[in-house]
């Protein structure tokens, strides 16, 4: 039931190392100038899931908000050490769509600086707050291969509603830009039918059970990798909560406790990679 099948695709499983009030787009949420003397609470949950990886053997890669790794340079540490890959989640989790090109190019060199002065390594990797990169960022690619990032982990293929920033396969591939290649590891969508609807991340592997996760990670992992996302507040259900409407409360905070069951099966049915090591294998392949 839970055997890996032979020759497979591997999984990513990733994580977006931010705060409880780092939620965006909601009432409760608090100005940057409040952040400090907010009661900090990422630890609980983001132990919980470095012991998780050290269980079962997998390798992660980690997504630092800038914030945090100024506020906790051990936690870096720690997970670098014990060998998972750290990469850039920006220094303020500022929404890309709101931002200038020249303030989104300041995040993007300055919290890469910040990681690698921290962990001693060369960061790789970028992911947007809030999935908030579309057609109103066309300088997108083009900035993130100047501050000097390899690949990007931002795009949502399945976003109907929204303007996109290019048709985007749910597979990973390299993206061309003006200023030459960069790879992009889509996040993790299910086909379902013509609609591709993320199932394996943060709100949506809450709500969806655990059958249809299982299943549809299956599927997926027929054709391509893979892509998990997750949050510490995730594996830490007494986090404290922000004030917000009823239906955002609910995307928000529902089915908190699924989480580590779910998990438990995802990290079964295939072997997990680190986003660097996947993409320092296509580059050579293309090389
Ligand atoms: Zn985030």
């Amino acid at each position: 039931m839970n055997g890996k099948e032979k020759h497979q695709q591997p999984g990513f499983f990733t994580i977006d190392v931010e705060d409880y009030y780092h939620i965006i787009g909601v009432s409760g949420t608090p100005n940057i100038s409040e952040w400090d003397s907010l009661v900090p609470r990422v630890e609980p949950g983001f132990y919980k899931l470095l012991e998780l990886l050290t269980e079962r053997q997998i390798k992660a890669t980690f997504f630092f908000l800038g914030y945090i790794a100024k506020r906790f340079p051990n936690l870096v540490q720690e997970a670098f050490s014990l060998g998972h890959e750290i990469a850039s989640h920006g220094m303020y989790h500022q929404e890309v769509r709101y931002q200038s090109s020249g303030a989104f190019l300041s995040d993007a060199k300055d919290s890469k600086a910040l990681l690698e002065d921290i962990s001693g390594t060369k960061i790789l990797g970028w992911r947007s707050a809030g999935f908030s990169v579309n057609q109103n960022t066309p300088w997108f690619f083009d900035k993130l291969l100047e501050a000097g990032y390899s690949y990007d982990s931002s795009i949502v293929p399945n976003r109907l509603g929204h303007k996109r920033l290019f048709a985007a396969d749910a597979a990973p591939s390299f993206v061309s830009t003006s200023n030459g290649k960069i790879f992009e590891f889509p996040i993790g969508v299910a086909d379902l039918g013509f609609l591709q609807v993320g199932m394996f991340g943060g709100g949506y592997l809450r709500f969806f059970p655990l059958d249809s996760i299982e299943r549809m990670a299956k599927k997926t992992l027929k054709t391509r990798p893979l892509l998990i996302y997750i949050h510490p507040r995730e594996m830490d259900p007494g986090h404290p909560k922000l004030s917000m409407n009823l239906f955002r409360y609910f995307k928000s905070y529902i089915n908190m406790t699924s989480v580590p069951s779910k998990l438990d099966i995802l990290l079964k049915i295939t072997d997990y990679r680190t986003l660097g090591d996947y993409y320092a294998e296509q580059y050579s392949e293309q090389n």
